[in-house]
């Protein structure tokens, strides 16, 4: 509501609320500037005492028009207190429970209103699949056409979302960043809104800060010391680093956390560029990970990864890779221990938090937050081969 202009991240040029998919002067990404002195802030204390679903933060969402938000009751998940001992305080934040199992309808929600909003009548994603099976029902339930640019290797159960939902489904060779490129060349060509989840789409990391919001007060007001978040170019780890940084403007807050960025090893552009303490992040040259949702080379938009590694830096956090092996072991323990079923690259949040405390970066008294991105159902297939492998293992030492 009281959102008053883009802003390029990197020359600080200003813009209309228009769907700007990059700084005219830079080619940066945008960024959703906002009147914070007309936030009535103890309206917003009140919406985190009594939040029903995002938009009840509408103050602070890129909306003017509330006839033009498209919303399925998402957000407002649970936030659970580990109970394995891993080594510190770990909660879980549990974003299987949106409407199409996975974070991906924070940003959509409020990218397709958007589009709504400025008159669009048609939305487009590039996705390894839970992107576009969330924009996918979303333009179902808001009338409107919907095309999504896939890698070919896209898991079945996301493929089924994206096609009963009605959306154009287009299967693209390659990986993510041949879907992305195909995708920004269609919407361009066809005047389709691009809300893309890279940060092409200035406003869909609007959707994701609300977490921060939602943690803080599910932590009775307070500060998490680490935030721990997949990676794919980074959009919600920069999502959310924004909401607790608006929690500090509007000083309900007085510190801020620790952002964590995890990656697969065989797609780690903006980890190895943390860890070689570079300005720039590099595209990856050949993906090879099980957590497919965030193998994200990031071909032809290395910025991006960019703007999120600055973010870690800003924020004086920590990249981390894990193996795939790790991952499917923290699947395993999260779906054991916790009661949740997550797909491999939401698990990676695990993975990196034991990676963290056994090497002391993490301390025993740590308040820490792990963001559980979307539902193991998404991803039977690498999951099911998993499990026959074990009982292949556990055959072959003498069940
Ligand atoms: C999209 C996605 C991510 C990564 O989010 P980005 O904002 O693209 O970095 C992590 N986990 C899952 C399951 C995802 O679908
Ligand atoms: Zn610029």
């Amino acid at each position: 509501m009281h959102a008053t202009g883009l802003q390029c991240k990197r020359c600080g040029w200003q813009g209309e609320l228009e769907l700007t998919y990059q700084c005219p002067l830079c080619g940066y990404s945008l960024d959703v500037l906002y009147d914070y002195n007309r936030v009535d802030v103890r309206a917003f204390q009140k919406s985190l005492e009594t939040y029903y679903c995002m938009w009840s933060f509408g103050q602070l969402l890129p909306v003017q028009d509330p006839e033009a938000i498209v919303s399925m009751v998402e957000g407002n998940t649970p936030l659970y207190q580990s109970k394995q001992e891993l080594g510190c305080r770990l909660y879980l934040k549990d974003e299987t429970r949106n409407p199409t199992l996975s974070f991906k309808d924070r940003p959509n929600t409020v990218g397709i209103s958007v589009a709504k909003e400025l008159g669009f009548k048609e939305v487009s994603i590039a996705s390894t699949g839970n992107g576009g099976a969330s924009l996918s029902a979303y333009a179902a339930k808001a009338g409107m056409a919907c095309h999504v640019c896939v890698p070919d290797v896209t898991p079945l159960g996301k493929v089924l979302q994206i096609a009963y939902h009605g959306a154009e489904l287009i299967r693209c060779q390659g990986d993510y960043s041949d879907s992305f490129r195909r995708n920004a060349a269609l919407s361009e060509k066809m005047h389709w809104a691009n809300v893309t989840s890279t940060y092409i789409n200035p406003y869909t990391i609007e959707g994701d800060k609300t977490i921060a919001y939602e943690i803080f007060a599910q932590l009775g007001n307070r500060i998490p010391d680490w935030i721990v978040v997949p990676l794919g170019a980074g959009p919600l780890l920069s999502g959310i680093y924004k909401g607790f940084r608006e929690l500090n403007l509007l000083g309900l807050c007085s510190s801020l956390p620790r952002m964590v960025g995890v990656q697969a090893e065989g797609c780690a552009p903006i980890i190895n560029a943390w860890r070689q303490h570079k300005q720039k992040v590099t595209a990856w040259v050949h993906c090879d990970t099980v957590a497919g949702a965030i193998a994200d080379p990031l071909t032809g938009y290395e910025s991006d990864g960019t703007r999120t590694l600055q973010c870690i830096y800003e924020s004086d956090g920590v990249g981390v890779k894990v193996s795939d092996a790790s991952i499917l072991q923290a699947v395993e323990n999260l779906a054991r221990y916790e009661g949740i079923f997550a797909e491999p690259a939401s698990a990676a949040t695990q993975s990196a938090v034991q990676t963290l405390c056994a090497e002391d970066v993490i301390k025993e008294e740590d308040v820490v937050v792990g963001i559980i991105t979307a539902n193991g159902l998404k991803d039977s297939e690498a999951l099911y081969e998993y499990s026959q492998q074990k009982d292949k293992q556990h055959g072959a030492a003498g069940r």
